[in-house]
């Protein structure tokens, strides 16, 4: 049948699984989307373990 679950994937299946999550995580968020107020890229930067997102036209 149709089973197909996260459940059942094997440990390397599921370590890519994980991480297209990530890179889906990280889309959703600003990453590479246009400034809401200008229109610019939206940049990421990590500091400390955190994920930063800022506009380099706003600096905010
Ligand atoms: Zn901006």
């Amino acid at each position: 049948g149709q089973m197909m679950t996260m459940h059942y994937l094997d440990p390397e299946a599921y370590r890519r699984a994980m991480a297209h999550r990530d890179d889906r995580h990280w889309v959703y968020h600003r990453a590479g989307l246009p400034c809401r107020v200008c229109g610019t890229t939206v940049l990421v930067e990590e500091a400390a373990g955190r994920k930063l997102y800022w506009c380099p036209k706003c600096q905010a």
